[in-house]
């Protein structure tokens, strides 16, 4: 049992989910990843929790109720996968590619599992969803849903020594497969685990890059392409399409994926060009270089709190350079999943680049994350992607 401030039992009822370190009433002698019943000042029960040692966020709530012992929690486990796995079948479209489990969104705080076709992608991120026994259970719901040629464990350096886990590389779990091709909107992409960012692919952005290709037209121009999730989505209807980033492992990539989309691609030209975005963005500009569709998907540049202002600089920058570039009546597609930035922070900064860069811009439409990475109402930290698609005017 573990006792917990009036305000922490407040934000529960209102069906948070964490608890910080802060906010315990008492100091605790829990082990790492321990389930512990949560009470308010007053003694009564607030449901089950996951302890973490090393986190702030020291509890993770894990059911508003009790879970009496072991075999009960694995038991909980598998019906929210298989909840999970439920509502993936209603909400996903035209993809074999989706998150599986969102963490907290999925009633499991602290595990993602990712799906790339027949290979699924499982992440721990927390000392109750690193327990080996934990993952036996996971892996064998898993199983039943999906019958996976292979189950991979990708771990995160830094998460893993942010939350006190021993060092691990990650790697099978289960079969033998690691690597596959995947389709989502009718597009093929290659998968290798333990490769990339994230599990591998940006698959939160997947309803956009359908989004996207719907209004993309004449000459592309993707920043940020990663290994060409919009790039390949406007390949189909564009005449021709740039892809920019400053990884090269992450452009080979869109190369090979491009080469597995050729027959349905349109685009009389497919180029990928490695170099700092914000250096070419200047240097196109400066040369007067023209787009009818430019794609902006930065990485999260405020990751903190503190670092909101310097990334509403980066945002401005470049969103004035792509609005400057674009051919009067072009579609702007503009992206941040910084959760630290909300999204009227987001929509203020590109219209204070649209006034500075002396354009009307009309919102076509305001979108966020895939349904497969469900926002979770109460816990506003489970929504973070922004994407808005702006016409350009004159
Ligand atoms: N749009 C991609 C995801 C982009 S993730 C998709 O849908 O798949 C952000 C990308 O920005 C990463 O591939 C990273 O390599 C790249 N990147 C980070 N900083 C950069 C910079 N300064 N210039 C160019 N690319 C950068």
């Amino acid at each position: 049992m573990i006792e917990v401030r009036a305000r922490a039992a407040a934000r529960l009822r209102a069906g948070h989910l964490w608890v910080y370190r802060s906010d315990l009433a008492s100091a605790s002698n829990l082990a790492p990843g321990a389930r512990v019943t949560v009470r308010d000042p007053r003694g009564n029960t607030l449901g089950t929790a996951l302890y973490s040692s090393a986190s702030q966020i020291a509890l993770r709530m894990i059911s508003p109720g009790p879970v009496a012992d072991e075999a009960a929690f694995h038991q909980l486990i598998r019906e929210r996968i298989h909840a999970a796995v439920e509502y993936r079948r209603r909400v996903v479209e035209g993809s074999d590619a989706y998150r599986v489990v969102f963490s907290e969104a999925d009633s499991l705080p602290g595990l993602i599992v990712d799906r790339y076709n027949d290979v699924l992608c499982l992440q721990a991120l927390t000392q109750a969803m690193d327990q080996p026994e934990v993952k036996a259970t996971v892996v064998a719901a898993l199983g039943e849903e999906f019958s996976p040629a292979g189950v991979v464990e990708r771990a995160d350096p830094r998460i893993r020594k942010l939350e006190h886990l021993p060092e691990s590389h990650g790697g099978l779990l289960a079969g033998e497969k690691d690597a596959t091709i995947f389709t989502m909107n009718g597009v093929r992409f290659h998968y290798r685990a333990g490769e990339g960012q994230k599990t591998g692919a940006f698959l939160d952005q997947r309803e956009n890059y359908a989004a996207a290709a719907r209004y993309a037209r004449g000459q592309a121009l993707d920043v940020f392409c990663y290994q060409g999730g919009f790039a390949l989505h406007l390949a189909r209807g564009c005449e021709s399409v740039t892809g920019v980033d400053s990884s090269r492992p992450a452009l080979e990539m869109a190369e090979r994926n491009e080469e597995l989309n050729r027959a349905s691609s349109s685009a009389k030209e497919v180029e990928w060009i490695e170099a700092n975005a914000f250096d070419l963005l200047k240097d196109y500009a400066a040369a007067g270089r023209q787009y009818d569709t430019v794609i902006l998907d930065p990485p999260a540049f405020a990751k903190s709190k503190t670092t909101v202002e310097t990334a509403l600089r980066g945002y401005k920058e470049l969103n004035l350079r792509a609005l400057k570039m674009l051919r009067p009546g072009g579609i702007l597609v503009t992206c941040s999943c910084s959760y630290h930035l909300s999204e009227a922070g987001f929509l203020e900064v590109v219209a204070a680049a649209a006034a500075d860069a002396h354009r009307t811009a009309r919102v076509l439409e305001k979108r966020g994350q895939a349904k497969d990475h469900p926002i979770l109402l109460a816990v506003p930290e489970t929504s973070y992607l922004k994407c808005l698609i702006l016409a350009v005017g004159s």
